[in-house]
């Protein structure tokens, strides 16, 4: 199969009639509780392009949630996943063993930050991996309690949708929770009351006063961060903040995990985001660019840590998959070897300032903000900082009638978020650009 034509082309109305047509079976037989962004069915994709039933091709700005860094059909993870798949499908790394799993383990190992003995461990989805770096932190404390931030998104399991903040849609309905989750408040510099310039310095205290004298530093286990937060609304920390809770939690035995599901493996320019400020983690974990677009999720992290847990205490059916080690080990290759880190970089030099001019007194884009290529603009009522979350949607949906995927996020909705792959044309990506601006310029 080539790759798709890196073009966009709008064929029909989007959807079109045969989306249209399929999307009324899928109300039929699906549960209401599966959302969709944009209601088309998806014939192929790769590069930039997803081309859907219709015969649209797309500008893809999503990557499947910060998925298909790589695109969607790289001929490197395509070509070790079938030979894979024709070797063998499936043993269960906990009943016999294969190479990819130590190869993976072997390469985050050296890719993550810091240059001490690390070990790791595979699982299938981010929420199990955030949920298997908290047990490992319990194990190795000994310790109950785990503290998360406001606005964090850690998944969707009883445990990660306990750690995560916003109710509607993640946790409505759906408690009891899990116990032992304390929340700290995020800095979130735009909207920071005294002032972004007082956001880290003042999250900081909180978190401090919060640890020490209502949970007690000597019964936490973990701080679990998003180095910036993703759902949350691309939300980055400012200058000095992860690296002051990095100490603290160093200073009274806590480990700290960095969730880098979302903005792990280049997507900020940085391997990690976490380089950006210059902290090691004790644990890390990583998903959703890991494998090229097959389910596969890690944590990695100190040695002794992650030998805490005794044989047996963790894995999975199909944790650490042989062909989803497989797909990872092609698109870690073409990381690497295609220069993807300086790549999401020069995105965001080719998308910020074009961006960026939208942002005015009295513009409906209250700020624009993110790393490499992980780039967001807030949506507020002109003149105020009040959400605008129906203006942001407008806009996504404009976007989406002219063939440009973008996605919204954000605990108010209100911010739309790109996350093109990283081997997107760049041709591309100025068009999709032209298509969000000349968006929020109609909508504003
Ligand atoms: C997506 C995400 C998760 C959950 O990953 P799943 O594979 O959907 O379970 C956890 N943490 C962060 C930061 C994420 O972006």
């Amino acid at each position: 199969m080539t790759m798709p034509e890196q073009r966009r082309i709008l064929a029909t109305a989007i959807p079109g009639p045969l989306s249209l047509e399929r999307h009324a079976t899928r109300k039929a037989e699906l549960a209401n509780g599966l959302g969709t962004t944009m209601p088309v069915f998806i014939d192929r994709a790769g590069g930039g392009v997803l081309v859907d039933i219709d015969g649209n091709h797309l500008i893809d700005m999503a990557s499947g949630i910060a998925v298909t860094s790589v695109g969607a059909s790289h001929p490197e993870v395509v070509r070790r996943v079938s030979e894979q798949v024709e070797r063998f499908t499936h043993t269960c790394f906990l009943v016999t063993e294969y190479d990819g799993f130590v190869d993976v383990a072997a390469a985050l190992n050296r890719l993550t930050p810091g240059d001490h003995a690390k070990k790791t461990a595979l699982f299938s989805t981010g929420a199990e991996a955030v949920e298997n770096a908290v047990k490992i932190a319990r194990a190795a404390t000994g310790r109950p309690a785990v503290v998360v931030l406001g606005h964090a998104y850690h998944g969707r399991t009883l445990l990660t949708m306990s750690m995560t903040s916003k109710n509607v849609p993640y946790k409505e309905g759906f408690g009891p929770f899990a116990t032992e989750v304390y929340r700290v408040p995020s800095p979130y510099p735009y909207r920071w009351p005294s002032g972004p310039e007082r956001a880290a310095e003042e999250a900081f205290e909180a978190l401090k006063e919060i640890v020490t004298s209502q949970i007690g530093a000597t019964n936490v286990a973990a701080i679990v961060a998003e180095p910036i937060q993703g759902e949350g609304g691309f939300i980055v920390p400012p200058p000095g903040y992860l690296k002051a809770v990095q100490e603290f939690a160093n200073e009274h035995g806590i480990v700290f995990v960095a969730d880098e599901i979302q903005t792990g493996l280049a997507r900020t320019g940085a391997m990690f985001a976490c380089e950006h400020e210059d902290v090691v983690p004790d644990l890390i974990t990583t998903a959703k660019a890991l494998a090229g677009g097959m389910p596969l999720a890690a944590v990695t992290g100190r040695a002794e840590i992650m030998d805490a847990v005794a044989a047996g205490g963790l894995g999975g059916t199909y944790a650490g998959n042989p062909v989803a080690c497989a797909a990872a080990l092609g698109a870690l290759k073409a990381i690497e070897s295609e220069g993807l880190v300086a790549r999401a970089r020069e995105i965001e030099e080719r998308v910020r300032l074009r961006l960026e001019e939208l942002v005015a007194p009295f513009s409906v884009v209250g700020e624009v903000r993110g790393r490499g290529a992980m780039i967001a603009l807030e949506f507020v009522r002109p003149g105020t900082t009040e959400p605008a979350p129906e203006m942001a949607k407008a806009v996504v949906e404009r976007c989406h009638q002219e063939g440009v995927l973008t996605l919204l996020c954000g605990t108010f909705g209100n911010v739309i978020r790109l996350l093109p792959p990283l081997v997107i044309p760049m041709d591309l990506l100025d068009e999709a650009v032209d298509v969000l601006v000349d968006a929020v310029r109609s909508v504003a």
